[in-house]
């Protein structure tokens, strides 16, 4: 195939700056059995050379297997390895991995290479390979709408190597395809902001919000059960054993609270009794914002009866 590739639109580039620049993007469209000639491994002489200099964002999922593999409680984890920024494009907050050192590296990077390998982020299991896929957050597998990119820099000595594969096959053996189906609905959700641009406010509460149900698990967990939020939603028990105790289930039931809270999207229900009370609440502001009205004009009535009167009568 040989259409040309627009990479503003593609979803993977959201988690690696180095995949942005056009010129390193092959223009070819490409499926999943698409042949790619390329490998990585120590002997390649620019080996570790793409892990300085580089953004990498961490989705929710990288930082939850990142700080386990650490011995880490979120807080910890995103103080001591990551800094704040901006997801592409949004005004959505999130953490890049904080490059340290003379030679402004990832830290975890070393002359004989990463050292959380196999619980890399997801930007660097993409790499050279990216995604573009034109479903909101990447949520449908219809292929037509679905198609590859071949990355390009100068640095890397990869595609020189001899190694022949599918990108089906290289996106197998990097674990690309779990992580995806890990981050689907967190992009979802940075997807609808991205495309909404900022017609529609979101107000800081809702981005801190966000940010603490995407980087920080043990907080948001808090937020579950030492809030009243339990009062406020409806939430079955099964869910509540779910997400007081395994940490992918609270990761994805986050996805649907932010989904619902920022969006209006999904199946969260707020209870009953809290909206009924909500409504009084309401209700009560209006009554007395009206009674308010009401004396103020009864007083303002007064007044000018009483002017009137004192000027003779008319
Ligand atoms: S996490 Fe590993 S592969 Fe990724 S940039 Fe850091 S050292 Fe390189
Ligand atoms: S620049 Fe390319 S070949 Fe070199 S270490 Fe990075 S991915 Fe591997």
């Amino acid at each position: 195939m040989s259409e040309k590739v627009q990479p503003a639109q593609c979803d993977s580039t959201i988690f690696k700056s180095t995949d942005k620049n056009p010129s390193n993007i092959l223009p070819e469209k490409l499926t999943l059995d698409s042949a790619l000639q390329f490998e990585c491994h120590p002997g390649v002489s620019c080996f570790t050379a793409c892990c300085h200099n580089i953004k990498i964002i961490l989705t929710p999922y990288d930082i939850l297997v990142l700080r386990k593999r650490l011995k880490l409680a979120a807080h910890e984890f995103i103080t001591q390895y990551t800094e704040p920024t901006f997801l592409e494009k949004t005004d959505m907050p999130g953490v890049q991995l904080k490059l340290a050192g003379e030679k402004n590296g990832c830290p975890f990077v070393t002359p004989d290479g990463c050292t959380v390998y196999e619980d890399r982020p997801t930007a660097c299991r993409y790499y050279p390979i990216g995604m573009a896929d034109f479903h909101e957050g990447g949520t449908d597998d219809a292929a037509e709408d679905k198609f590859f990119f071949i990355v390009k820099e100068d640095h890397c000595k990869g595609h020189l190597e001899p190694k022949q594969w599918t990108i089906g096959e290289w996106r197998a053996d990097q674990g690309v395809d779990q992580r995806d189906e890990m981050n689907k609905e967190w992009l979802r959700l940075v997807m609808r902001r991205k495309s909404f641009g900022h017609q529609a406010s979101l107000s800081d509460a809702a981005k801190r919000m966000f940010f603490m149900a995407s980087t920080d698990l043990d907080t948001f967990r808090k937020f579950i059960f030492e809030s009243s939020f339990l009062e406020t939603y409806e939430v079955d028990e099964a869910t509540i054993e779910e997400i007081r105790e395994d940490d992918i289930k609270l990761m994805e039931f986050s996805f649907q609270y932010l989904a619902n809270t920022l969006f209006g999207a999904g199946a969260m229900t707020i209870r009953e009794e809290k909206l009924q009370k909500k409504v009084a609440e309401i209700k009560e502001r209006q009554d007395n914002a009206l009674k308010d009205a009401e004396r103020e004009y009864l007083e303002l009535k007064a007044e000018r009866d009483q002017m009137v009167q004192e000027r003779g009568g008319n």
